[in-house]
């Protein structure tokens, strides 16, 4: 009997704890937009400004998104977006199927380490020239994280908090790798589908990770106006129950609260 009502408690009081494990909420959600688009700076920023949310931004250098906008992007670093490293040309490996559209010249399969690291470098400090900040988060483009044969994962983690990667997973406190953060690539996706990945993250205690390209227009992988704004709204009306906040400070919270590395 004793020992049924100590397990009871047991029982209640970690389920408790779970229940508020993300900064005092059930789970976490994180907004990550990729590739420095137009629509970033004109759809989604001020959308999220509107309801008080921060996302993080991958920029790739040289893309004229990021190229004819340097100011907007530092107004939106002010705002407390984040902006992040998507390195400066994108490169992609060429050798895979369906990436027939990759260029020579910015063919990861053919580059060398030290090219890719200096790219990789180069954009911080392009970033930091943009925002003053000197921690920064990595996405791989395409989610590829070979050079050649070789994993460059281990070879830039000195230069980064953690790094998104493209697997379509949520990840609960104690199990997140923190150099290849799992997310969910959005494409055609209504406001309602996107909102049950929320629903599944709350009801699973999970950090869940959206990778969006367009917003209303400009890439081929897109989500619409619409199912975007459903979106926000929502993660809106439940604040109390999810942390929405930039990769940065998930991933930071997630060092410190967790075993994850
Ligand atoms: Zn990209």
């Amino acid at each position: 009997m004793r020992l049924t009502i100590v397990l009871m408690l047991l029982a209640s009081c970690c389920y408790a704890q779970n229940k508020k494990s993300w900064n005092g909420k059930q789970c976490a959600v994180v907004l990550t937009y990729d590739d420095a688009l137009n629509v970033h700076l004109d759809n989604a920023i001020p959308l999220l400004d509107s309801l008080n949310f921060d996302a993080t931004f991958y920029l790739s250098g040289y893309f004229p998104g990021s190229r004819n906008r340097l100011k907007d992007w530092t107004t939106a670093a002010r705002n407390g977006h984040e902006l992040a490293n998507h390195t400066l040309f994108h490169p992609c490996a060429g050798n895979m199927p369906g990436r027939s559209w990759v260029k020579p010249d910015y063919d990861l399969s053919t580059y060398t380490m030290q090219r890719l690291l200096d790219e990789v470098r180069m954009t911080n400090t392009f970033l930091e020239s943009l925002d003053g900040k000197k921690k920064r988060t990595f996405a791989y483009p395409c989610g590829d994280t070979k050079v050649g044969d070789e994993s460059y994962i281990d070879q830039i983690k000195n230069d980064f908090v953690s790094a998104r990667g493209v697997k379509s997973e949520m990840v609960q406190l104690n199990n997140v790798d923190l150099y290849n953060v799992p997310s969910y690539g959005i494409n055609g996706e209504t406001g309602e589908q996107l909102i049950a990945l929320v629903k599944k993250a709350m009801s699973e205690n999970a950090l869940l990770v959206f990778l969006f390209h367009g917003v209303g227009g400009e890439h081929n992988l897109n989500v619409s106006l619409q199912a975007h704004r459903e979106l926000l709204v929502y993660l809106k009306q439940h604040e109390k129950e999810i942390w929405v906040t930039p990769f940065k400070e998930a991933t930071e919270y997630i060092r410190k609260n967790s075993h994850s590395k």
